[in-house]
């Protein structure tokens, strides 16, 4: 078990994980609902650790708590579960089947692709082997982001910034804007598809009366050149200036 985590190997140990982090101020849950990853020949395998009756189990309890379920889910056919289940995101999403990416959009479901993280691990792997497989998953990532684009599901913006400086993981809009999407979409996934991931739609992510007054300004159009937003000039946080 990843030393991140606490345990639960049923319906009633996840409900009493849940309570139990809620009490001590969780406010979200993210449940590793597949892994470990291994890419043969090309095939992508990844052993699902959760049925959907579990997954909808923990959906259903983090809606009693007021919150929502995040999945860490690479493939299928976790994903296919998590998207069953209900939850609020797919994180990762590197393999997604047709069947899955039909219930995420009717369920707007985004799919978090975390680039930034598999890119870094590629750059910085610690032997020749190691970088080989991290950058033949990264590959195999980008095809299948493609088709996730051409299908037309959602996506939201999120970098699993930690292994990697925090302060850098805007290259994830980026990487999304190399590997297929359009910069005006990308800033859409990432402003209002990310204020429902949070769970704070209506209240931030756009920019209109009643929501925070949260605005960055950077230098150049986003829309042409999307690193644009990797070089933040201007910050206000709730209608007061914070960088200037
Ligand atoms: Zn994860």
């Amino acid at each position: 078990m990843l030393s991140n985590a606490d345990y639960a190997n049923s319906i009633d140990q996840i409900v009493e994980v849940m309570r139990e982090q809620h009490k001590e101020g969780s406010d979200f849950a993210k449940i590793y609902e597949t892994g470990k990853d291994s890419l043969v020949d090309g095939e992508f395998h990844t052993p699902y650790q959760y049925t959907e009756a579990q997954l909808a189990a923990a959906v259903e309890e983090a809606r009693r708590l007021g919150t929502t379920v995040g999945v860490h889910a690479m493939g299928e056919p976790g994903t296919l579960y998590a998207a069953q289940a209900g939850v609020v995101a797919i994180d990762h999403a590197t393999q997604l089947s047709d069947e899955t990416m039909r219930l995420m959009k009717e369920k707007h479901i985004p799919a978090v692709p975390t680039f930034a993280i598999f890119a870094y691990f590629a750059e910085h792997a610690g032997s020749a082997a190691a970088a080989a497989r991290e950058t033949a998953l990264l590959n195999y990532k980008i095809a299948e982001f493609k088709k996730q684009v051409a299908a037309g599901i959602p996506f939201a913006v999120g970098s699993d910034v930690g292994p990697f400086p925090h302060g850098t993981q805007a290259v994830e809009m980026e990487l999304m804007v190399r590997y297929g999407m359009k910069p005006l979409a990308v800033l859409q996934a990432d402003l209002i598809n990310g204020a429902k991931v949070l769970g704070w739609e209506g209240q931030i992510g756009e920019l209109k009366p009643g929501y925070f007054a949260d605005v960055i300004a950077v230098p150049g159009n986003p829309l042409e050149d999307i690193t644009a937003v990797e070089r933040v000039s201007f910050v206000m946080k709730g209608g007061k200036v914070v960088r200037q």
